[in-house]
Formats: C-alpha cells, sequence, structure tokens
C-alpha cells in the first residue's frame, strides 16, 4: 500500500523528461566553435541563460516595440565572461597549459579562477587596488585564485600581464585571447534560436569591447549559414567618464560606478569600430546616474538584478528611445548579476528599510502601517 503511494507520487511528480539538462555551450554549439573530439571540455555548464521580455520598458519606449534582456547575469560565475573562459581553459588544457594569467576588473578573474580550478591549474589575476566590486574579490578568493592587486589601473594591470605571458610559460586569458571570443558569440545564437530571427538593435555595454565583437561574430556566422535573414545593428554603451570608444581617444583616468567598464583603453578598439560601421550602428554614453536609474528599474519593476556595468545596457536604449523604429525587437545583455557588487546596491536603491523595531507583533503591525 505504502509501496504503491510513493510509487503514484514519484510518477506524478517526477520532473517532466523532456526537459534535459543544459550541456553548457561548447557542447551545444560544438560544431560553430574551435573544438575536436580530443578537447578536454572544462565547464561549468555555462549559457543557455534567459532571454526576459521587460515589459515595463516596452511601456517606456511605447511604439509597439519589445524589449528583451539577456540575462547573462545567470551564469555559474554571474557573469557572461564563464562563456569564453569555458572555451579558453579548454583550449589551454589541451595545449597542455598548466597556469593561466590575466588581469581584471573583476568578473574575468572570478572565470577565470573557477574554470582554472575545474580545469586543475593555478589561476594568476591582476585587479586594480580597490576598484574590484566586493562579490568579484570574494570569488577569486575562494576560487583559489593568486589574487595580485597592484597600484593602478585596469589597463596598466593588462599592460603587465600581457608581457608576463610572453616572458614566462603561462596562458593569457583576456579577451584578446581570440578563444574567449568563440565561447562569448554563442549568446548571439541563443538570442536567434530563440526569437527564430535576429534582433533589430543588441544593446551592450562596453569595456575593452569583446564582448560586441563577439556577438557580431556570432550573429553574422547564423546570418551567413541561413540562419537568420537579418543582422542587428549594434549598439556600444559606455559610461560618461569612461568612454574611450565614444569620443575616440583614450581615457587616462576612467571614473564610474560601473566598474566592469571603467576601462580607458580598450583592447579591441579596432574591432569594435569595425562591428560599428558594418552594423551601422552607434557608440553612446550614459550618465551614473542614468545608469543607476535603470538599475533601479530592473529591479523593482522587472524583478532583475545586475549590475551597475550591465544596466547601462538598458540606460542606453531608453537614451536613445526617440531613435527606435516602430516594431522593433530590441535586444538589451544584462552581462553581469547584481550580487557582484553589494555596496553599490545598498547605496543605490529606493526600498523601505526601518531597523531597530522591537520583536513585538503589535510594534511590527505599527510599522507597516496597520
Ligand atoms: C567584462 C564586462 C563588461 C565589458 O565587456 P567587454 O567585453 O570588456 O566589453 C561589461 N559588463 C560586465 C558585467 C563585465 O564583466
Amino acid at each position: 500500500m505504502v509501496k504503491k503511494i510513493i510509487k503514484n507520487l514519484t510518477t506524478t511528480f517526477r520532473v517532466n523528461k523532456s526537459y534535459k539538462q543544459w550541456p553548457g555551450l561548447i557542447k551545444a554549439y560544438k560544431k560553430w566553435l574551435p573544438v575536436n573530439d580530443s578537447t578536454p571540455i572544462i565547464t561549468l555548464q555555462e549559457g543557455g541563460t534567459p532571454l526576459l521580455e521587460l515589459k515595463s520598458i516596452n511601456e517606456i519606449i511605447g511604439k509597439n516595440v519589445k524589449v528583451y534582456a539577456k540575462y547573462d547575469g545567470l551564469n555559474p560565475t554571474g557573469s557572461f565572461k564563464d562563456r569564453g573562459m569555458t572555451m579558453a581553459i579548454s583550449k589551454a588544457k589541451e595545449e597542455g597549459c598548466e597556469a593561466v594569467i590575466c588581469a581584471s576588473t573583476g568578473n574575468t578573474s572570478a572565470a577565470a579562477a573557477a574554470y582554472a580550478k575545474k580545469g586543475h591549474m593555478r589561476s594568476y589575476v591582476l585587479i586594480p587596488d580597490g576598484y574590484v566590486a566586493q562579490g568579484k574579490l570574494a570569488q577569486a578568493l575562494v576560487y583559489g585564485a593568486e589574487v595580485l592587486a597592484i597600484k593602478g589601473n585596469f589597463d596598466k594591470a593588462l599592460e603587465i600581464v600581457q608581457a608576463l605571458s610572453e616572458k614566462y610559460p603561462i596562458t593569457l586569458v583576456n579577451s584578446v585571447n581570440p578563444y574567449r571570443l568563440e565561447g562569448q558569440k554563442t549568446a548571439a545564437f541563443e538570442i536567434i534560436d530563440y526569437l527564430g530571427e535576429a534582433p533589430d538593435w543588441l544593446c551592450i555595454p562596453m569595456g575593452n569591447a569583446g564582448n560586441i565583437s563577439a556577438y557580431w561574430m556570432g550573429f553574422n556566422q547564423y546570418f551567413k549559414a541561413g540562419l537568420s535573414k537579418k543582422l542587428p545593428k549594434m549598439m556600444g554603451f559606455q559610461a560618461e567618464g569612461s568612454a574611450p570608444l565614444v569620443i575616440g581617444k583614450t581615457v587616462k583616468n576612467p571614473d564610474t560606478i560601473a566598474t566592469a567598464i571603467r576601462i580607458g583603453n580598450p583592447v579591441n578598439k579596432e574591432k569594435a569600430n569595425i562591428v560599428k560601421e558594418e552594423s551601422k550602428g552607434k557608440f553612446t554614453s550614459v550618465t551614473d546616474n542614468e545608469i543607476i536609474n535603470a538599475y533601479k528599474l530592473l529591479g523593482n519593476k522587472e524583478g532583475i538584478f545586475c549590475e551597475p556595468a550591465s544596466a547601462s545596457s538598458v540606460a542606453g536604449l531608453i537614451k536613445l528611445k526617440n531613435e527606435i523604429p516602430n516594431n522593433s525587437v530590441i535586444v538589451c545583455v544584462l552581462t553581469g548579476n547584481g550580487l557582484k557588487d553589494p555596496d553599490c546596491a545598498i547605496k543605490n536603491n529606493d526600498a523601505v528599510f526601518k531597523s531597530g523595531i522591537d520583536p513585538d507583533l503589535n510594534k511590527v503591525a505599527e510599522n507597516m502601517g496597520f
């Protein structure tokens, strides 16, 4: 009798068998990637992230426009960097490498550290002292990276790691590593696979501008294979105090609340300018204030907690509202998870937070407004 009940329960409540576990992006998109059967696949099952419709943004824009967020903050280490890192680390492993190095504003170091450990390698990360969000630093430490904080900004750190990787037997996993962009291009595949067509606009934050270049590569590959009929306009956004690609020259002392894109001399600047030209896109800057407004809006209207750098894609879209053609389909890339930067969240929100309340039903009710 009991046995029968248990059997009924398990058959009733077992997960729908047609939902298999997402295998990670290398397995999912193998034929589009430079891997072969002997490549060891180092994966944390990254990719396959949600594409969420943003109804509150649709309303702000009107014109029958549909806006989606590609929520890449839901990757295993909380940013899109995992897409590139699964490729870079798998290829490094294939080539027999034992240690990797990167310069990072935080997310690259978290991803490099996690994937290096998964592949039984050492990882070294150089970060700008005092300018890495708490969550990201915590991750690099927990994943067992060897963390070196330098008294200089990201651009200086990158210069040093590039030289180190030429001098010592250690693989550089910054976005100058071509495998990073190969992995990251799969986000464009996922968007087309879901929508059935490329969007009209892709809105994306730019730091080193590797990701915008990777998306463009992905959109082009599907387009050439006949899997989409159009190519999106690539709309890149930077923070006003750190906008070398918008003003067309290096920024010596970049400054913004969006630390993930606090980069004054993007390594992929030539690539990015080609993307802008080929796609007939546009690069625009947004103020920290506009970034924070979009950040709050995503949180309290959509239930999406992203990091400030990510919110620049939505801030930028809102800024360009008047230029959006009617009936457009737009995807904003949300590059990283809000939990990465708790300090920013606690300083920038419109929440009701009352503390020091007596543990008493009436007192609590009173504070609730009853
Ligand atoms: C790395 C990063 C970016 C910038 O990406 P690039 O490829 O350097 O342009 C944007 N947002 C977040 C959260 C990042 O981690």
